[in-house]
């Protein structure tokens, strides 16, 4: 099926954009030459107030959202949580500058986004840089008899010829297991929510000039669907010829590729859906237990702002007719069941609860 793959060049609007993307927009310091600000492993935080306000000041439904036994304090970002009877860890691989909003999310609008610069600088944007600020991290997912871990990140020493930002990383991401107790032997199961370079990466590491998988005792599970759009619909891309090659065949010739089709449930807490538009078949992966709820939402809502403005797809959806629909869903939901919104390139706090105000639309709750 693989090699099939490679003989259909054809290609998505996704990554024609993103491959724009780069190549113009990625500032010099992301593309391998860090400056002191944009790399999270020399940076220092310092708390600054505003990014701890970032309630909204008008009244919100939230029903029973503020227990203060779910959070370990927005300062440092909510880095461990814990939802019902699950322990959920943030595994960081970057946290730092982004994309410039006008080119990430092309309905920005300085007029439109001033009101909430009072939350979103410098947390979520650095007007200085003219830069978005966001994060690439996994959700380790401790349960009592299972460990699942829900993306990968990008991984290090990965050649990514379109996307220099994700090329070559080498970032401290095994030891930020580690410090969060986790040998990668201790994985179960890894899930990815769409087949993207920068969720997926970890699957396997460089030992000795090979590609091993990282997570050896674990499953890895995909989206059947999922799969089958990457193999029909962007095989032909360099990134994604070397993302199957280096990151995806070795689990496969490990017998560790697991596909699935949806929903699915991975266990009686975790299941498995399909939400189309950033991908054509992405999914997100809902956590109950013991009372408490979360949604590991991939790449359904890139930055905080979209929960305000949830029709403003990011310049990588693929499909957009779909992905504005499907943020509005989940976020509908997110709002009625004051359930964790949990995404992976929001920057700290790194995930939110959704507020629904009585004049309507969405507020993004971090308290
Ligand atoms: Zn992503």
């Amino acid at each position: 099926m693989l090699s099939r793959a490679r003989e259909l060049p054809s290609r998505s609007i996704e990554f024609e954009i993103e491959k724009s993307q780069y190549r113009h927009s990625v500032p010099r310091n992301l593309a391998g030459h860090r400056t002191r600000q944009s790399d999270p492993y020399r940076r220092r935080y310092r708390h600054n107030p505003s990014e701890a306000t970032a309630i909204p000041s008008h009244r919100v439904s939230l029903i029973g959202f503020l227990c203060p036994h779910n959070w370990t304090g927005h300062r440092k970002g909510r880095n461990r949580m814990k939802i019902g009877n699950a322990e959920v860890t943030r595994i960081e691989e970057y946290h730092g500058l982004g994309f410039p909003p006008q080119v990430f999310l092309p309905d920005w609008s300085d007029a439109a986004v001033e009101k909430h610069l009072h939350w979103m600088v410098p947390g979520h944007y650095s007007p200085d840089d003219g830069r978005l600020m966001g994060s690439i991290h996994s959700w380790l997912i401790r349960l009592p008899n299972l460990t699942v871990l829900v993306d990968t990140c990008s991984g290090n020493h990965k050649n990514r010829p379109d996307s220099p930002f994700f090329s070559m990383m080498n970032s401290r991401y095994i030891e930020n297991l580690a410090a969060a107790g986790i040998d990668p032997d201790d994985v179960d199961i890894v899930f990815c929510t769409h087949l993207h370079i920068d969720h997926v990466g970890w699957n396997t590491r460089l030992v000795d000039g090979r590609w091993v998988p990282t997570f050896k005792n674990a499953k890895y599970i995909a989206s059947r669907s999922e799969f089958e759009r990457l193999v029909a619909e962007e095989a032909g891309l360099a990134d994604n010829q070397h993302m199957i090659a280096d990151t995806i065949q070795p689990i496969i010739g490990s017998d560790q590729w697991l596909l699935v089709d949806t929903p699915h449930h991975i266990c009686d807490e975790l299941y498995i859906e399909e939400s189309p538009g950033h991908t054509l078949r992405h999914c997100h992966l809902t956590l109950m237990s013991g009372g408490g709820k979360a949604v590991f939402t991939g790449d359904i809502v890139h930055h905080p702002i979209q929960i305000h403005f949830p029709s403003w797809n990011s310049g990588a959806c693929a499909a957009p007719d779909l992905a504005a629909p499907t943020r509005l869903k989940v976020l509908e939901s997110l709002s009625e069941t004051g359930t964790w919104l949990m995404p992976v390139h929001f920057a700290k706090p790194f995930c939110c609860r959704v507020g629904k105000p009585e004049d309507g639309g969405f507020v993004c709750v971090m308290e």
